[in-house]
């Protein structure tokens, strides 16, 4: 058969039709019978089991009652009230639609099956709308089991309220549910779950429409699918074939049939990610050559002699990691990750030190024109002793500084330039870039990184070195930076002092407004955060601007200095308003976002923010690194409402609990999905996944990274015929790589 059933337009399906294929369009990205049934369950409910009335408790997820009809009433013509009853005990059902049609079909004395989720209400339990089937179907199935377990465990998934469950799907109920003639596809009693939307139940699309649907889809393509692995991996993997994965996935046979099937499929997913990250790394490491820097150079001694600390071990063992890339001939592509202040700027100066010493030109980007003066300022005292020429390259370098600079490039006697995205403009030339390193790795697209390539000597590459605080999981930085390697400081410079973490609510304001001057009489700076959330941007500053005219009332002037901060001003004024709390004119800095407080103030010890339930764990995180940098005793205090919710609750626990960022990464990864980790104005991820979790399946995902790696150490270029099938799969668009980071 051709492939063209697999891309047929939903619409076609049987049961679909226009108007259906619109809102499994709108609602789910549905378009295609192919992916209808790349659409899976996000759990399942188990229908074979029937539980007694009496043992029904508010919190059960679905459960299946088999009950007779004991009376009915209609309450105002709005609601019908129908009490049923079994050996166990009674419980009420409640409608509000097709309350004639219901009353009529639910006459006292029949008997009926009812599946539906229960509530408490006033103390009592019900079900409201529940599924009614014929008795025939619980007769249908073997067993039953006193009490509903917990259905098999939640798949990844958005977690979208299930639409209820389908129906039973032994062949008897498939004929009572008329969708013709079986095909012995489901024989099982568990029942996928589908995501679904007040819409799509709205126009029909039940959780029992829905199961349908997906028999329906999986009849017509089943037959045209073909093994996405080649033989050799289903047989040392030990797993099912596609065919048995996808059905079993939609209608389990059993258990142990949906854990293969979920376990095939999540593999696959993560191999196939691994392979295409790994592939890419190949062919690079074999076909780009890099820039041969064999010595470590004379600026490189001349400043590491002149620091005035010892570099912490982890400081070391990454320039060390660092060296062996730099002489290796062959490009660099590395992550280096570590906590805020931890050290890595003092890495990435005598990295370019290095470059520099071998002759070549070295250039460092950052997200702001805040952080790049920052560094600029930071790395020129560094240079001081190499006697290296630096210069600062930003969207508001005047057009004379410019040209000097543009020159200063072509003929080599910048070696290190410092700037924001304003470096990778056509107009900026070097003579020889060695080196490009790039703080915040998030903020450049792979795109971005190309074009820094281009700019160096002779068509050879640079090395690039990526510099990220924030920590980000294992499984994580494996799977975005997957074609990087990775080195890690773990490990914080001698003499820094636990940022003490404290939650505040709303009531404690005048205790902390207090905290706040006792901490400015002895002398220190106070950072007052508030989010910025990119939806509700008007919101946010109207909070900023409320924030900013309490404080400016609680502290007035002339006793106090307040600045102010945020995305909205020019960069003259974020600059004025920087400068003045960097140089102590300013005793509170008041700020929007993560980035502009992205500052080295080691006077200030105080880091407030403001509706702290409103931020991720990693940009808390992030905040807090930001004091304690000091000799002083610092404080981050986490404002928030009277009222905070479960999950905030937590995130703020956690960081009042550790200061370690990687445990909060991995914690904020399982609490948030690893899509979400970096706040809301992305998602990380470089192809979304459909079945698998990083933060739940680390373990397959390290399995199939290491069997990628086996894979491709057999066959490179992946040219074997036993491995056309894998070549053929990366080329699909699910797999290809996304540029994930988009330049802000
Ligand atoms: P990061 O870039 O990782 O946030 P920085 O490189 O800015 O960290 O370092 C934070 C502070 O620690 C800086 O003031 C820096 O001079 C200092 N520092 C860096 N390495 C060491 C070290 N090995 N010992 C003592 N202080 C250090
Ligand atoms: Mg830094």
């Amino acid at each position: 058969m051709s492939r063209s059933t697999l891309d047929s337009d939903i619409q076609y399906l049987p049961g679909v039709g226009p108007k259906r294929a619109a809102l499994l369009r709108s609602e789910l990205g549905v378009g295609t019978f192919g992916d209808l049934i790349r659409l899976y369950p996000f759990r399942y409910t188990d229908r074979s089991t029937i539980v007694p009335i009496a043992s029904i408790r508010p919190d059960m997820a679905y459960v299946q009652i088999r009950a007779k009809v004991i009376r009915s009433e209609s309450i105002a013509g709005k609601r019908l009230s129908v009490i049923v009853a079994d050996s166990s005990g009674e419980m009420e059902l409640v409608f509000f639609k097709g309350l004639k049609w219901t009353s009529e079909k639910l006459a006292p004395g029949k008997e009926f099956i009812f599946f539906g989720k229960p509530t408490g209400f006033n103390g009592r339990i019900n079900i409201v709308h529940p599924e009614i089937d014929p008795i025939h179907i619980a007769e249908g199935n073997a067993k039953t089991v006193e009490i509903q377990g917990n259905p098999a465990s939640a798949m990844s998934g958005t977690g979208v309220a299930g639409a209820g469950a389908g129906t039973v799907t032994g062949a008897g109920a498939t004929a009572a549910a008329g969708t013709g003639p079986g095909t012995g596809i489901a024989t099982g009693t568990m029942t996928g779950v589908y995501s679904s939307t007040e819409r799509l139940r709205n126009g029909g699309i039940t959780g029992k429409v829905m199961n349908r649907l997906e028999e329906a889809a999986l009849n017509a393509v089943l037959p045209e699918i073909y093994e996405s692995l080649p033989a050799y991996i289903i047989k040392e993997k030990g797993l099912v074939p596609i065919r048995y994965a996808l059905r079993n996935i939609h209608f389990p046979e059993n258990m142990t049939a949906l854990e293969k099937a979920k376990y095939r499929l999540k593999f696959e997913e993560l191999f196939y990610l691994q392979l295409s990250l790994l592939k890419q790394k190949y062919v690079r490491s074999r076909n780009e050559n890099g820039i041969p820097m064999p010595k470590v150079g004379e600026a490189f001694n001349l400043c590491y002699k002149a620091l005035p600390f010892d570099l912490t071990d982890a400081q070391k063992r990454v320039i060390r990691e660092i060296r062996e890339d730099l002489r290796s001939g062959h490009q660099m592509n590395r992550l280096l990750q570590g906590d805020v202040g931890s050290g890595k700027t003092m890495v990435a100066v005598l990295t370019a030190l290095i470059a520099i010493g071998n002759g070549y030109q070295a250039c460092i980007m950052a997200p702001t024109e805040v952080l790049a003066q920052q560094h600029f300022r930071n790395i020129s005292k560094y240079l001081e002793p190499a006697g290296v020429r630096a210069a600062l390259l930003t969207g508001s370098s005047k057009a004379a500084e410019r040209r000097e600079i543009h020159t200063g490039l072509e003929d080599g006697s910048i070696g290190l330039i410092v700037g924001t995205h304003a470096l990778i403009e056509d107009d900026v030339l070097f003579r020889n870039l060695g080196l490009a390193i790039i703080d915040e790795q998030h903020r450049f697209g792979v795109e971005q990184r190309s074009k820094l390539w281009k700019k160096s000597a002779g068509g050879i590459p640079p090395h690039i070195l990526v510099m990220t605080a924030t920590p980000i999981p294992r499984t994580l930085a494996m799977t975005l930076y997957g074609d990087l390697d990775v080195s890690v400081i773990d490990e914080l410079p001698p003499g820094r002092k636990p940022v003490l973490t404290m939650h505040a609510k709303e009531s404690k304001r005048n205790a902390l407004f207090r905290f706040m001057k006792d901490q400015i009489a002895l002398g220190r700076q106070v950072f007052v955060v508030y989010p910025l959330i990119f939806e509700s941007e008007t919101l946010d500053y109207k909070n900023l601007e409320q924030g900013f005219d309490q404080i400016a009332t609680a502290f007035p002037l002339p006793k106090y200095k307040v600045a102010i901060v945020h995305g909205k001003q020019s960069n003259d004024e974020k600059k004025f308003n920087m400068d003045a709390f960097v140089a102590g004119r300013a005793d509170i800095l008041v700020a929007t976002s993560v980035i502009e407080v992205g500052v080295d103030v080691p006077n200030a010890s105080v880091m407030v923010i403001e509706s702290a339930e409103r931020f991720g764990l990693s940009q808390l995180h992030q905040l807090r690194g930001r004091v304690g940098r000091g000799s002083e005793k610092s404080y981050c205090i986490l404002m928030t409402g009277n009222k905070v919710s479960k999950e905030s609750g937590r995130r703020i626990e956690m960081m009042c609990a550790t200061e370690n960022g990687f445990e909060l990464a991995e914690e904020d990864m399982k609490m948030r999905g690893p899509g979400d980790l970096e706040g809301t104005q992305q998602s990380g991820l470089p192809i979304s996944l459909n079945i698998a979790s990083l933060a739940r399946d680390g373990e397959i995902l390290n399995d199939a990274r290491r069997y990628a790696t086996t894979v491709l150490d057999r066959d490179p270029s992946l040219a074997s015929p036993e491995n056309a099938v894998l070549k053929e799969e990366l080329r699909k668009e699910k797999y290809r790589i996304r540029d994930y980071s988009k330049i802000s």
